[in-house]
């Protein structure tokens, strides 16, 4: 079989200025398979964009570019992609995505749009990466977000863009097995899973179906959970929602794990309780943050949030005319007023350049990051407590 590079630009199929969305699209499948009612909840709110959504489409294109004609992101250094300026960070991000990419041997299709409408009806997605070899089928999914790391254990966007490149193109390749892999550049995370095809179509026919016709019901039930409500735009007002996390709140302390013993402090919560309260808390500051910023938008906007209104915050002094001061403080103070500091390592290996990054290699450490909370599940190896008195005193 010739190793072939397959480019189909979904928008230019279709003739569109922006990326058509099905209403069971892939990307948030693990959204409307654990909360069916988010589809219709959705729907009622306005699509918003935001910076991070901005660079990561820029990111897709010269991803896109870059495997299409065999170019090396560098190339678009400085240059306009997609209305983000392509910066070094960019560039050493989509290299690591490309030269995986590259790295696989078998046929590939880069952004081939698959359907799996024969489990959810009209549901389709684009795929970054598809590679057939040897009856495997890898889907590689580019994440170029550094906010949340992704990981690949049946993880249901690429499962369901497995389903239908297997459903269109498995049998051409007799594929057997599926590997999906999510390549994170910027948080330096590449991570794949495997399963066989009768368990993925296992899978998409016990979960996917049934989610998908209870998506599209007129009584389609909320299910709110953390991973589900993350990134929902209902997620400001959704009814639901706000319930579960009034009622999280509202747990009481024999809700929560047992009272020791022996009670040398009755009113402090104890270690048990703490654990308990603990994977709640991200989800209600998440939810609180979104409220928050709803009604902020509301009220700019000359909408009416009974009880409140806007003010302005606190702001810093600063200079009228920069440069006005810059001269009367250099006649007055001299060397004084000006303050010269070292670049850090990120700013001298931009100013250097890929190529030459290297040469200040030998001055960079990179010493353990302050300790962070992470549930016993996180693959990263636990701190010890000397470490931590270590880290503390630093
Ligand atoms: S906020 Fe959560 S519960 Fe509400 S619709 Fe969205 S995913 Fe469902």
């Amino acid at each position: 079989m010739p190793h072939v590079i397959r480019i189909h630009n979904i928008q230019l199929l279709l003739g569109l200025g922006m990326t058509a969305h099905a209403k069971l699209g892939a990307s948030k499948a693990h959204r409307w398979i654990t909360c069916p009612g988010s589809i219709a909840a959705e729907a009622t709110l306005p699509d918003t964009s935001s910076a991070a959504a901005e660079e990561g489409t820029a990111a897709h294109a010269l991803a896109e570019l870059c495997l299409r004609n065999g170019w090396a992101p560098e190339k678009f250094l400085g240059k306009d992609v997609e209305g983000t300026v392509v910066d070094e960070e960019m560039a050493g991000a989509i290299a690591v995505y490309v030269d995986y990419v590259n790295s696989l041997r078998g046929d590939k299709l880069i952004e081939e749009r698959v359907s799996f409408s024969a489990y959810a009806p009209g549901g389709f997605g684009t795929a970054d990466a598809l590679v057939f070899h040897e009856g495997m089928l890898e889907v590689v999914d580019l994440k170029y977000g550094k906010g949340v790391r992704v990981d690949a254990d049946q993880n249901a966007q690429l499962m369901l863009y497995a389903v239908g490149a297997f459903t269109e193109h498995g049998f051409d390749f007799q594929v057997d097995t599926v590997r999906m892999t999510i390549v994170q550049p910027r948080l330096d995370h590449i991570d794949s899973f495997e399963m066989r095809v009768k368990d993925l179509l296992f899978w998409a026919d016990k979960v996917v179906r049934p989610a998908a016709k209870l998506a599209l019901s007129d009584n389609a039930p909320f299910k709110p959970s953390e991973d589900a409500c993350r990134f929902c735009k209902a997620k400001a007002q959704c009814k639901a929602l706000a319930e579960h996390n009034l009622s999280v709140a509202q747990l009481s302390f024999d809700d929560l794990g047992p009272e020791p013993l022996e009670l040398p402090e009755p009113h402090l919560l104890n270690a048990a309780q703490v654990s308990d309260l603990l994977p709640h808390l991200d989800g209600l500051v998440n939810w609180a943050s979104a409220v928050k910023e709803h009604a902020m938008s509301v009220l700019s906007a000359g909408g009416i949030v009974p009880g409140f209104k806007l003010v302005p915050g606190r702001a810093l002094r600063r200079w009228g005319d920069e440069q006005e001061a810059e001269e009367r403080l250099g006649d007055l103070l001299g060397d004084e007023a000006f303050v010269t500091k070292l670049v850090s390592p990120s700013q001298a290996e931009k100013l250097l350049g890929r190529k030459r990054a290297g040469e200040i290699s030998d001055l960079i450490t990179k010493p353990q990051g302050k300790p962070q909370l992470a549930p016993e599940a996180d693959p990263r190896p636990a701190i010890g407590a000397s470490a931590f008195d270590d880290l503390n005193e630093d």
